[in-house]
């Protein structure tokens, strides 16, 4: 073990095309060598006359970006793009060419690595989301391209002292919004831990640096602790026959930083610096080995992770736990197989089969994530939905945040004291007002940091509304909203329904609570699928049903509705009525009465020629239906008036009419024509096909009246392949369409 490994993140400055030939030779016996030595040549001559920032010549770089595709074992033609990765853009060769001298895949991956390389990306939140979502779409034709940009990132990270530090800055920035989660989220732990200690770096050099000195001045001396620690530990599993590889490392720098952001503590206050991995040969042995561990050192509560029975979503799998190690530090142990060793540190890369050229295939379980991804890419309206989906996914890091008390409570990027607040408790959610941050009162919008104490301010009168939707950024903070405001909206729906219900009882002398104890709504309960009263209420307030289409359900009302037949006097609504926007040019005329308001019902849309009844309605006039109308039978005696046509009414009336056919073309234009050679209008007219070879069609016509209906419904009838003709209400229409 090396610790200084990783302080020295120098390039290979003389790196050889031989190098890489043998490298890649060490892995992959029967390698096409022509095409990795074409494509360095190609490369080489391309980029003759350019250089690194460092001085150095350019062909040094595709060289490195190769020689990390090759720690991540990749097949040759991903290798070969890797030489050639830059001559599209910066020497101005045609994806033409490349495909013609090399082949389609290795033009393939040169394309989406330009593509990528013309993304212009932003830091903030809002582009963040839409540069994940353009690096998705490039790495929708070749997962390889992925691969190959992050080995190039990986590259210009180490050589990044030799750019700018405004440069360095946002190529750093960069680096860790967008290439350290998908490494991470591919699973390709080196290359993601390498970036993040390289991005610490230069973005917290005083940290990075400390952090050096220190793990340096202690190297001998932690060196004999790792040393004796897996001395300790081999001895130990040997006992028990458990044959293992035993390493030990210091942790990487970004994750002893992270951990010290988050908890808001020093580096000497971090205190398990050090890591030791036990590669075992199967699944048996890593259990069998954790038992051992457990049984000589004090496991720490809590720190236990099983990711072998639960992979994480990357495909990673290992035993984790934390122990009180020989000298009384905590030290972390992951125990894991070499396979699972392979998963962790490749990732993707770890299931590509390169046996022959042109089988770049990736295991299609590990594909899985980026196809789920792209799919979804396609169905989300925008790139901010899309981020919000896949956050957690990418894995970036949530905020470590603390209540007042000292407890430590992980939300995701982004979130308010909201989401702290329904983290904490439902009802705290549901009463915030604010919140106190580090002793400051800040706004519900606020965005906690982590380290940041959070004290939530509620109040009695507080209450969620649709606008915390927006605010909130965890999925349980949205969900106790949504829950909150439906069952609001239920209430008021139900308070609704009652009163409609009442009013509607009242003509009765009753309301809802008699009836209910008497046991009077079972039969309306039934006809209206509700569970109880309460239901049925919600029913009515939110308009599924209105409260007089309850009443003939319960029993005794309708012995009330008969004794009241007598009893009517509504002379004054009508008077009130007739008041109101009288016309003359009624198609109906009322008992006794000019300048009353009629409207047809739209259940039945009775036209002359029909038997008519009026309903009286409070402050609307008066309703006209068809006797035979199904509503008739709702409307208590008392409302009733009779009413006849108006045969000086100059005006036609709606109807509706459904045929049914054989369904052949053209049938509906050939009804159409016949309506209007009866000289009718259409004012619409619909087809749909039904089953068993049948069409059906909705006309909504206008005519005069009955008699002129049957004519045309005759005429239509004499149409071969015509089945049925028939007048249409309300209900039918509904069942049509
Ligand atoms: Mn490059």
């Amino acid at each position: 073990m090396n610790i200084n490994d990783r302080l020295d993140f120098s390039h290979e400055p003389v790196i050889t095309v031989d190098d890489i030939i043998s490298r890649v030779q060490a892995y992959h016996t029967d390698v096409d060598v022509e095409l990795l030595k074409s494509a360095f040549e190609f490369a080489n001559y391309a980029h003759r006359n350019q250089k690194r920032s460092s001085g150095e010549p350019y062909i040094i770089h595709p060289l490195n970006v190769c020689a990390t595709l090759i720690k991540l074992k990749m097949d040759v033609e991903t290798i070969a793009a890797g030489f050639l990765h830059d001559v599209v853009e910066d020497c101005d060769i045609s994806p033409h060419e490349i495909e013609s001298k090399f082949g389609t895949s290795v033009a393939t991956i040169v394309v989406g690595l330009t593509k990528i390389s013309k993304i212009e990306f932003r830091s903030t939140e809002e582009s963040q989301a839409e540069n994940f979502r353009k690096m998705v779409v490039a790495m929708a034709k070749d997962l390889r391209v992925i691969i190959v940009k992050l080995a190039d990132r990986m590259h210009n990270m180490r050589t990044l002292q030799y750019v700018s530090t405004s440069k360095q800055q946002k190529v750093a920035q960069e680096t860790l919004d967008i290439y350290v989660p998908l490494a991470s989220r591919l699973g390709i732990h080196s290359v993601k831990s390498e970036l993040e200690d390289l991005c610490l770096r230069y973005l917290h050099p005083d940290v990075y640096y400390r952090m050096a000195e220190n793990v340096a001045m202690k190297r001998s001396e932690r060196d004999h602790y790792i040393s004796d620690t897996i001395q300790v530990i081999r001895e130990k599993l040997e006992e028990y026959t458990v044959k293992a590889d035993v390493t030990g490392r210091p942790k990487n720098f970004y994750s002893i930083y992270r951990k010290m952001h988050n908890r808001g503590v020093e580096f000497d206050e971090v205190q398990d610096l050090l890591a030791f991995r036990i590669l075992v040969s199967n699944i048996t042995e890593c259990y069998k080995t954790l038992g051992v561990i457990h049984s000589y050192f004090t496991p720490i509560p809590g720190r236990f992770k099983d990711y072998v029975a639960i992979p994480k979503q990357n495909n990673y799998q290992s035993l984790h736990t934390t122990v009180i190690g020989p000298k009384a530090e905590r030290i972390e142990i992951q125990i894991r197989t070499h396979e699972m060793h392979e998963v962790a540190e490749k990732g993707i890369a770890a299931h590509w089969k390169y046996k022959e050229r042109g089988s770049g295939i990736v295991d299609p379980q590990a594909f899985t994530w980026v196809k789920d991804l792209l799919e979804f890419n396609q169905s989300v309206k925008n790139s901010s939905e899309f981020m919000d989906a896949v956050k957690d996914d990418l894995d970036m890091g949530g905020v470590f945040v603390f209540t007042p008390n000292g407890d430590v409570k992980e939300l995701r990027q982004g979130a308010t004291p909201l989401d702290f607040a329904y983290a904490v408790h439902t009802e705290v959610g549901h009463r915030c007002v604010g919140a106190k941050v580090n002793g400051k009162i800040v706004s519900l919008k606020f965005r906690m940091k982590s380290g940041d104490t959070i004290d939530i301010l509620t109040s009695k009168n507080q209450a969620p509304s649709k606008d915390w939707l927006k605010i909130v950024k965890t999925g349980r903070a949205k969900t106790k909203i949504r829950q909150y405001l439906a069952k609001i909206e239920r209430d008021r729906s139900r308070d609704m329904g009652e009163q409609q219900l009442d009013r509607a009882l009242n003509g009765y002398g009753t309301n809802s609570k008699a009836l209910d104890k008497r046991g009077e709504f079972k039969k309306a309960l039934e006809a209206f699928n509700a569970k109880h009263l309460e239901e049925l209420f919600v029913h009515i307030g939110s308009n599924r049903c209105h409260a007089k289409d309850v009443l003939p359900y319960i029993p005794s009302l309708k012995i009330v509705a008969e004794a009241k037949e007598k009893a009517p006097d509504y002379s004054a609504t009508i008077e009130k009525a007739a008041k109101k926007s009288a016309t003359k040019d009624n198609a109906v005329i009322v008992d006794g009465l000019d300048d009353v308001v009629v409207r047809m019902g739209k259940c039945c849309s009775p036209i002359p020629g029909d038997d008519i009844l009026g309903f009286i309605t409070k402050g609307r006039g008066i309703t006209i239906h068809s006797v035979s109308c199904s509503r008739m039978q709702e409307i208590e005696q008392g409302r009733r008036i009779d009413v006849t046509w108006n045969s000086f009414y100059a005006f036609k009336h709606p109807v509706s009419i459904r045929v049914v056919t054989n369904d052949r073309p053209g049938i509906l234009a050939l009804v159409s024509k016949h309506i209007n050679n009866a000289g009718i209008n259409i004012r619409s007219a619909m087809a749909k096909s039904l089953p068993d070879q049948r069409g059906g069609l909705l006309f909504e016509i206008e005519v005069k009246d009955y008699s002129e209906l049957l004519k045309v419904v005759s005429s239509i009838k004499s149409i071969e392949d015509v089945l049925v003709v028939e007048r249409a209400n309300q209900l039918s229409t509904v069942a049509l369409t």
